[in-house]
């Protein structure tokens, strides 16, 4: 595009949720396997920085200050490593997306600890001005390619556009909680149909924001108002309890101008419980990746392949 200063910005911000890992050796395994990897295929010019976020607690950061020097020893490329207090973030985030809790949130919804899985969608609010783009991907990934290649996908978004995601690789949005009640309501509707033409929701594990387009819509911010939160979620019946990525499904299905969708090899998800559980039929037209898979993610503890 033209905006220079873009461009020339020689840093790349990556930032990752990073809680309670200090009891869970399992999280420990897959952050090994995804940082490995990331180091490994990590190529940037000699001025560059990759700058790696967590939002954590004291003991997951002490215990992540440890592994990262172990697991960064042979990265190539210059990097930083920021550490974000998660009780802070949640205490700014809170007021802000305490409103749609209630219908994107496990349980009963408005528990304050809850308000850190909204925190892509209000990210643009609470980090500061001068950080204008910003990758958040999970843990359970394994990196085939440069993480630096990820962020060129920014490039591709048109103007105005502010959040790009692959969308979801299973039927899950689409037939159980979320979407069952209006589409038995709108029987010719695309929302929560397979791609091409469907639309199936979105995935969290890999998705980028443009903090700056974010600022700069006025339609985006009228849609975190909790008035518009409570109409667009009734008009689609929602109910969900995926947090982030359950708000901009039900947004993406109203607006799909606002969003840029990935390739699905971006974010190869890997979780095939659906298909065991009364989905086979339609199981595939959902699962299915076509073309290279960049990026492997082994969401709901399935198993990475070794490649
Ligand atoms: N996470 C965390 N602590 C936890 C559980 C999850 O920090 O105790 C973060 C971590 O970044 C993880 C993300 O939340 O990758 C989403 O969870 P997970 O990947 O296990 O969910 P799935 O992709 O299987 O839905
Ligand atoms: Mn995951």
């Amino acid at each position: 595009g033209e905006d220079t200063g873009a461009l020339v910005d020689p840093h790349f911000h990556v930032l990752m949720m990073f809680t309670k890992i200090d009891k869970n050796r399992s999280l420990q395994e897959k952050f090994r396997v995804a940082m490995l990897s990331m180091v490994k295929h990590g190529d940037f010019l000699e001025e560059e920085v990759l700058v790696l976020h967590f939002v954590s607690d004291p003991a997951s950061q002490e215990l992540g200050q440890r592994m990262l020097q172990e697991v960064l020893l042979d990265a190539t490329f210059q990097y930083e490593v920021v550490f974000h207090d998660v009780v802070d973030l949640t205490h700014k985030l809170f007021p802000i997306v305490e409103a749609m809790q209630k219908y994107f949130s496990a349980g009963s919804g408005a528990y304050y600890s809850d308000a850190i899985f909204f925190l892509s969608v209000a990210m643009h609010h609470i980090m500061p001005q001068n950080l204008t783009r910003i990758v958040q991907v999970d843990l359970d990934l394994k990196y085939r390619t440069n993480i630096r290649d990820l962020f060129q996908q920014f490039d591709h978004f048109p103007r105005g556009q502010s959040w790009a995601s692959p969308e979801r690789c299973s039927p899950s949005t689409a037939h159980i909680h979320t979407f069952w009640q209006y589409r038995k309501e709108n029987p010719s509707t695309r929302v929560g149909e397979p791609p091409p033409d469907g639309l199936p929701g979105f995935n969290s594990g890999v998705i980028l924001l443009d903090l700056r387009a974010m600022r700069a819509s006025a339609l985006y911010n009228r849609l975190l108002e909790p008035g518009n939160v409570a109409k667009l979620a009734d008009q689609y019946r929602f109910r969900g309890h995926l947090g982030d990525q359950d708000f901009f499904s039900m947004i993406g299905m109203q607006h799909p101008e606002l969003f840029y969708v990935l390739a699905c090899g971006w974010n190869r998800q890997l979780c095939t419980w659906w298909r065991e559980h009364g989905y086979r039929e339609v199981f595939q037209l959902y699962y299915r990746c076509d073309g290279p898979i960049y990026i492997y993610h082994g969401n709901c503890n399935t198993a990475v392949p070794d490649d």
